[in-house]
């Protein structure tokens, strides 16, 4: 595959923790507490699934891994929406091999709604990043996306999910997408190393798991003697 969505906000952040990505990704360093969110966050998605009640979940791993099978999921999701499923969860699509996985996709009469699920009681400006390179490929494929939303962290278990429509505000990313995807693209492939000088980009939005290698706190030889 060519760019997805978590390449594509890494690459916006900084070309060269996109080239790591791809190049030398052991030398990451996740915090814990970075992990331990991440592994939260996929609690409340898989929960969210049902949201709308009965859904396919489109999720295939590669024989005995837990890597998914994209082209696999791709064929399930084609054969999903030629039978008209109304809400098909991780619903994946690919566009000149850049690819995204949709949490939830529910039918309407005329098209879809998009739903990206956020374990968070507020909408940040990367949330709708993230829904807007969704609708992006997913338009893409031909697909009409009626309404956008994000699925936010409601204020307690009786209200678990609150969905927010961002709908206007997602769609008017498509242009900034398709400005940068493809010279992302041609950047991740590129043999030299970018040459990129730490900045405010190394830790906003997001703190980079490459900072140590980069402000020279932890030399690559010494990551690789660490196993990281
Ligand atoms: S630490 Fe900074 S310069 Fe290095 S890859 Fe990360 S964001 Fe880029």
């Amino acid at each position: 595959m060519a760019i997805t969505k978590t390449d594509f906000m890494r690459g916006m952040q900084c070309p060269k923790m996109l080239w790591l990505d791809k190049h030398k990704p052991s030398l990451r360093v996740v915090p814990p507490e970075t992990q331990a969110r991440l592994d939260a966050g996929n609690d409340f998605g898989d929960r969210a699934m049902g949201m709308f009640g009965p859904y396919e979940e489109m999720t295939v791993y590669r024989p005995g891994t837990r890597i998914p099978d994209k082209k696999a999921m791709i064929a399930k999701t084609q054969d999903a929406l030629e039978r008209k499923v109304p809400v098909i969860c991780e619903a994946a699509f690919c566009n000149y091999n850049n690819y995204c996985a949709a949490d939830i996709l529910r039918k309407t009469e005329t098209g879809y709604e998009l739903y990206e699920v956020k374990n968070a009681s507020e909408v940040y400006v990367q949330f709708v990043r993230d829904a807007a390179f969704q609708n992006y490929i997913i338009s893409r494929c031909g697909l009409k996306i009626e309404k956008i939303f994000i699925v936010t962290h409601g204020p307690d278990e009786e209200n678990p999910f609150i969905p927010v429509d961002v709908t206007r505000e997602a769609k008017g990313y498509y242009t900034w997408i398709n400005d940068n995807i493809w010279e992302l693209n041609r950047m991740q492939k590129e043999r030299e190393e970018i040459r990129t000088e730490p900045g405010e980009q190394c830790t906003r939005p997001y703190e980079c798991w490459y900072y140590g290698y980069c402000h020279g706190t932890v030399k690559e030889d010494e990551q690789i003697r660490m196993g990281l």
